[in-house]
């Protein structure tokens, strides 16, 4: 469906309700999208508190506009022609940690890697893994995203959320039905604010190690010198995408500046200067190959945002 949005109205709404400081028009995404690639959002909004994100939602509502939340942007594919629309990436009190014992209330804006050095600060056992993503605890909640056997369902006892009528709910994990890169609010028009974590008392050297042998394990399989989103593809049921793609020929293989990456073929990155074309020509092309030689049908794990 084809947007028309009207962008006088919605800044002068902005003003009236004294929100256009945290209120950009045009702004480049591929600034927050860890692929570097990503076209200009019609309006781009960081808001700092619940009263100032509630104004822009109830706005955007009223106006029957859609929104859309981008963590850091890590698990993303958005299109050269950007998004006609609002995107919201979260700031200031959405980036704060509480701790209360082995309890932690992390803000849905806090950066991953982040906040496994805090708990570690902390003595705190159970987010050892997260070192390893670069997402937030928005998009890593909304992907219940893993590393090496551990995930989000994890640790995760309840998330608060807003949703498009502006009302705050709060559910808990058993609502959530946590599975492999989903749960319950993806796809759904919330914003989640902030999520409580149960974590477990540690040993902080041994928190540590942990931590140590997780970067070293990234570090070696994944290319890190590059921009990319992480895998493209969720592993089929008895097999990794990775190994099917490299027995399809698919590893090396270029389009543009786009690259399936050599080091891990389940990757697909930016040598400079890519657009999401090349990179969607890549994908295409490797589901075709997948369904071709094996049969299967290859699910994405990249989410792809924008208008085509
Ligand atoms: C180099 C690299 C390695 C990676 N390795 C792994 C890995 O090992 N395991 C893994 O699981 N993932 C991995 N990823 C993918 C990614 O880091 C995770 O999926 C991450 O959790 C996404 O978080 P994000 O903040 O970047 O979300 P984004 O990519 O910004 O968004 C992802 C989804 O979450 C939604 N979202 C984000 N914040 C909110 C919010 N506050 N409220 C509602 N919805 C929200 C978005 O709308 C979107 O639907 C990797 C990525 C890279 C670049």
């Amino acid at each position: 469906m084809k947007m028309n949005i009207n962008i006088d109205i919605i800044k002068n709404e902005c003003k009236k309700q004294g929100i256009d400081r945290i209120i950009k028009y045009d702004e480049l995404l591929k600034n927050y999208s860890s692929l570097r690639i990503g076209g200009p959002a019609d309006v781009f909004c960081s808001p700092g508190n619940i009263e100032d994100l509630k104004k822009v939602v109830s706005i955007f509502k009223e106006y029957n506009t859609p929104f859309w939340v981008i963590g850091n942007g890590t698990n993303l594919l958005i299109l050269d022609n950007g998004i006609r629309g609002l995107v919201i990436n979260l700031n200031k009190d959405f980036k704060k940690i509480e701790f209360s014992d082995k309890i932690v209330k992390v803000g849905a804006g806090v950066s991953l890697v982040y906040l496994s050095k805090m708990v570690l600060n902390r003595e705190l056992s159970g987010l050892e893994f997260t070192c390893a993503l670069p997402g937030t605890l928005g998009g890593a909640i909304i992907n219940n995203a893993s590393f090496k056997g551990n995930c989000m369902a994890d640790v995760v006892q309840n998330v608060t959320f807003l949703t498009r009528e502006n009302k705050i709910e709060r559910t808990s994990k058993s609502n959530l039905n946590f599975n492999y890169r989903e749960c319950d609010l993806k796809g759904k028009p919330v914003i989640i604010l902030e999520a409580t974590l149960l974590l477990k008392k540690g040993n902080k050297e041994e928190i540590e190690s942990k931590i140590k042998q997780n970067i070293e394990i990234r570090k070696t399989r994944q290319p890190l010198d590059k921009f990319s989103a992480g895998s493209i593809f969720k592993n089929p049921p008895g097999y990794y995408a990775g190994e099917l793609i490299e027995k399809v020929g698919a590893k090396g293989l270029s389009r543009g500046q786009a690259e399936v990456s050599t080091r891990h073929a389940n990757f697909i990155v930016n040598n400079g200067g890519a657009s999401a074309r090349d990179i969607l020509y890549l994908i295409e092309e490797i589901e075709k190959r997948v369904k071709k030689n094996f049969g299967i049908k290859l699910e994405r794990e990249i989410e792809i945002l924008g208008e085509p």
